[in-house]
């Protein structure tokens, strides 16, 4: 593997464009990913925003579905937002037919909990790891979090609502930082998968 440190963004579905600009922005190489030798590839990896059932359907005739599991069990740092939030929860309260996860969080998600397309909505959130202002949180029928384990961190809540998580190398949040300009909460994925990196080259 190269020194540059190399941050895959999942490509079947979504804003992914707007991730690999934000990663690349935060101080990674950023690449999209659609097949299991290009996830072999990278370092860390984010599943974007879009819709989750179609992601996961997806995800399962690219033949992405079981690898992804096996490198989120091994540690690999990984980031959803939205959808992609809803991918990483070991649960779904309401998943439509055919609807699997990835899994990784130990988190019961409930999609569209926030409510329709036209019930979007933009709210500051202070999110733990995050230095300085208050993130701006862009909420597209997002999710939110209705209970997490033992094991998951709640880094933010909005309106009550649990809307970030983190346990381990795995980092969730119900809304979508790459469509704000602002890259902090990339820069704490990006030191995330650098101190993986780090940590596996002692
Ligand atoms: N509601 C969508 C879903 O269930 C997620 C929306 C989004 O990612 N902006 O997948």
């Amino acid at each position: 593997m190269s020194d540059a440190l190399v941050i895959g963004v999942l490509a079947l579905q979504g804003d992914v464009r707007e991730h690999l600009t934000a990663l690349a922005a935060a101080g990674a190489v950023a690449r999209p990913v659609r097949r299991p030798g290009e996830l072999a590839e990278v370092d860390g990896l984010v599943i974007p925003g879009g819709e989750s059932t179609t992601i996961s359907k997806l995800a399962v005739l690219f033949g992405l579905m079981e690898p992804l599991r096996a490198r989120v069990r091994d540690g690999m740092p990984v980031y959803g937002t939205c959808a992609g939030m809803i991918m990483l929860a070991d649960k779904i309260l309401d998943p439509r037919s055919g609807q699997e996860t990835v899994g990784g969080i130990d988190m019961i998600v409930r999609r569209n909990a926030f409510g329709r397309q036209n019930e979007s909505f933009e709210a500051a959130v202070d999110v733990e790891g995050v230095p300085g202002d208050p993130v701006e949180g862009v909420f597209i029928r997002a999710p939110w979090v209705e209970s997490v384990g033992a094991g998951a961190e709640v880094l933010a809540e909005h309106a009550g609502h649990i809307v970030a998580v983190r346990q381990g190398n795995a980092l969730a949040t119900s809304f979508h930082p790459e469509l704000t300009g602002d890259h902090r909460v990339h820069a704490l994925f990006v030191d995330m998968t650098r101190a993986k990196r780090a940590a596996e080259s002692l």
